[in-house]
């Protein structure tokens, strides 16, 4: 079993393709898709299954940045059953050339799941930055994500800055209701978060503190599609923001790219099919946002 699954992820890491399990696999496999994927989108693959984190948190470590990791314990339940609640030190991949498309302030039922069928459609993971009030309305996108083999990140309650950013306290409480949204409907929780509009100018010392000693792993980017920037751009921008960003020495073995896939970003899903491609072509394979994915910065 194990010998497999290792075989299986080293698949998937060396070729940014998992193996294939249906009908549809050569074509897919081939690199390109015929019509019927497109309109059906149930090219299906077996993924690697995600790393559930044990009572005592020592089951973490992995070399595989295509591997999703999760808690089967709240925070809270941690707490009362006097298990560990801070990570143990987690030392961050080796692979080069890894490439994390995010995605912020889902679910929705229209672009999140686009986002989703695209993603199927090249054999590719992502990671999903989840909103708690929104995951309540769309708990079956949510289940879509988690089984579809991307990574689900913590993303406040409901995105409102000054609630959030008024004390470490209330940043963590807006945190732990996610949790026990996601909880509920997936069983397991995240064990990494973004903070709302970025840490930069957001956290002093203390948020990370509180997030740290929570077992949390907070995660900025590195390159920005700017696609929630004002005067509406379009997809163009995304692609011309990506490829500007991508290469550059301080992102090239590790990019974190920031996009978002909630209602009114239509030109996101129009723009990553290419962004996707463009990633391809420079020979990036795709990862998913773990405690073991090097800091952006
Ligand atoms: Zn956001």
């Amino acid at each position: 079993m194990k010998k497999w699954f290792i075989l299986l992820t080293a698949v998937v890491l060396l070729t940014g393709c998992s193996a294939q399990t249906d009908s549809n696999s050569s074509s897919a496999a081939a690199g390109k898709h015929t019509k019927a994927d497109d309109q059906t989108s149930i090219v299906t693959a077996a993924r690697p299954a995600p790393v559930i984190a044990n009572d005592s948190l020592t089951n973490l470590q992995l070399d595989n940045p295509a591997v999703p990791v999760y808690d089967h314990h709240t925070y809270d339940e941690r707490r009362q059953a006097g298990l560990p609640t801070q990570l143990p030190p987690l030392t961050p991949y080796t692979a080069k050339k890894i490439v994390y498309l995010t995605f912020d302030d889902g679910p929705d039922d229209k672009n999140t799941a686009a986002v989703l069928d695209i993603l199927q459609q090249n054999q590719i993971t992502a990671t999903f930055f989840l909103v708690g009030r929104y995951a309540k309305l769309y708990p079956k996108i949510v289940h879509r994500i988690y089984d579809e083999g991307h990574a689900i990140g913590n993303h406040s309650y409901d995105h409102d800055y000054q609630r959030l950013y008024k004390t470490p306290d209330s940043y963590l409480a807006e945190m732990r209701k996610t949790d026990a949204i996601l909880y509920d409907i997936l069983g397991v929780r995240p064990l990494i978060t973004r903070a709302p509009g970025g840490t930069v100018g957001n956290f002093t010392k203390a948020y990370w503190n509180a997030l740290k000693i929570s077992g949390y792993t907070e995660y900025d980017w590195n390159v920005s599609s700017a696609d929630a920037a004002p005067h509406h751009p379009v997809a163009q921008d995304f692609i011309d923001n990506v490829e500007a960003q991508i290469d550059k020495p301080a992102v090239r073995d590790s990019a974190i790219i920031l996009m978002h896939c909630s209602s009114g970003h239509e030109e996101t899903v129009k723009a990553l099919p290419r962004i996707i491609q463009l990633l391809k072509e420079r020979g990036y394979t795709f990862g998913v946002i773990t405690p073991m994915t090097p800091q952006p910065w």
